[in-house]
């Protein structure tokens, strides 16, 4: 239970969340089996991927709002939806207030 993921599946933990990209302190998530409690999500082993902590944030409260077989796996395409919306959207224009 407490043995580390990475030595599991062989992969390191890498600088950068592999949804956002933000170099932070990254969690495990794992998108095999749907765990929704992120401190068990962390350890499960099996495929998954790493997220900073907005993004496993962020799949968590989706997942809580669409439980079922294969949440896990739907949250992290909900993510890439999201960033990938936000990329395209509109640029909010940015104005240095006058004094
Ligand atoms: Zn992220």
């Amino acid at each position: 239970m407490s043995t580390p993921v990475q030595a599991e599946n062989g992969q390191s933990e890498p600088v950068r969340c592999q949804l956002c990209q933000r170099t932070s302190v990254l969690a495990w998530h794992c998108l095999q089996t749907d765990v929704l409690d992120r401190a068990e999500c962390r350890v499960t082993a099996g495929e998954g991927i790493w997220v900073c902590e907005i993004c496993e944030e962020a799949m968590h409260r989706w997942m809580a709002q669409h439980p079922g077989p294969g949440s896990a796996r739907a949250a992290e395409q909900e993510m890439i939806a999201r960033l990938s919306r936000f990329i395209a959207g509109q640029p909010r224009p940015y104005r240095r207030r006058e004094h």
